[in-house]
């Protein structure tokens, strides 16, 4: 249940498939959204970087938005491998990942590159998705509140509010695991960060999209969707097919849809 205008669900396709598997799935997508005949919610698909342009000529002029999976904090310069939020611009992204825990742990990023990296974002005109979460070891020794606050206060950029960045909540341990946190854990989670983010950004923070990403799928999507400061998810796995994906759309769009 969203306190934000418009939830977003985000597919991360991370690094899966080629260029005519992208191209598919996107058409896929832009057709169940024409099939809508007008969403309630924003959809945003982030493929690999090589499928940026062809998967734009596809959602070109349809409802699906673009964004990157990462980006460094420089626009440019000696990064051998890296792309700028610049460049994700000019490929025509709106929004882009930072901070997820895959991130995290394969690349050793901190919360200080991370908060980098949605400046950066932010510099470019891209929204930022900051990603938090805990391990399962920090939530055992019942530190998860504490572990999610900090990375929140130490990864989101001053300045933050409901029209310049996401936060997304994912428990390290629910990431392609099919296991969830139980509904009253999202919800104490997720009312713990509106809080925290209040306190800091003020009254904006109560529009801020706070999106729940880990093992969402066609079944759990309506609970989810449905618990108070869940404005959206951040989809994997179920994003790469457009089968999964879309009736997840559904039950955000559902959820926010006047009754
Ligand atoms: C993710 O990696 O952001 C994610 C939520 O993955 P999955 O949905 O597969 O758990």
């Amino acid at each position: 249940m969203t306190g934000a205008s418009r939830p977003l669900v985000a597919g991360n396709w991370k690094m899966n498939g080629a260029r005519a598997g992208a191209v598919a799935l996107a058409s896929a997508l832009v057709d169940r959204a024409a099939a809508e005949g007008g969403l309630s919610c924003d959809v945003l698909v982030c493929p690999p970087a090589h499928q940026l342009f062809p998967v734009l000529d596809v959602i070109a002029g349809s409802p699906i938005a673009l964004g990157g999976q990462d980006c460094h904090a420089r626009p440019d310069g000696a990064h051998t491998g890296d792309i700028g939020a610049e460049m994700l611009g000019d490929a025509g992204c709106a929004y882009v990942i930072v901070g997820h825990s895959e991130r995290r742990t394969g690349h050793g990023e901190t919360d200080s590159v991370v908060r980098e990296k949605a400046a950066a974002a932010r510099r470019a005109g891209l929204v930022p998705i900051v990603c938090v979460g805990e391990t399962e070891a920090q939530r055992d020794a019942g530190r998860a509140l504490r572990t999610v606050e900090d990375q929140l206060v130490n990864s989101v950029p001053d300045g933050a509010g409901a029209s310049n960045a996401v936060v997304a909540y994912e428990p390290v341990w629910a990431i392609g695991t099919g296991r969830t946190p139980a509904p009253g854990e999202i919800h104490e989670m997720h009312g713990a960060m509106r809080r925290l983010l209040a306190a800091r950004f003020g009254p904006d923070a109560a529009t801020l999209r706070l999106l729940y990403g880990g093992s969402v799928n066609p079944g759990n999507a309506a609970e989810i969707a449905s618990i108070e400061n869940v404005d959206g998810a951040l989809v994997g796995g179920a994003s790469l097919k457009a089968e999964t994906f879309w009736p997840i759309v559904r039950a955000f769009h559902d959820d926010s849809s006047p009754t």
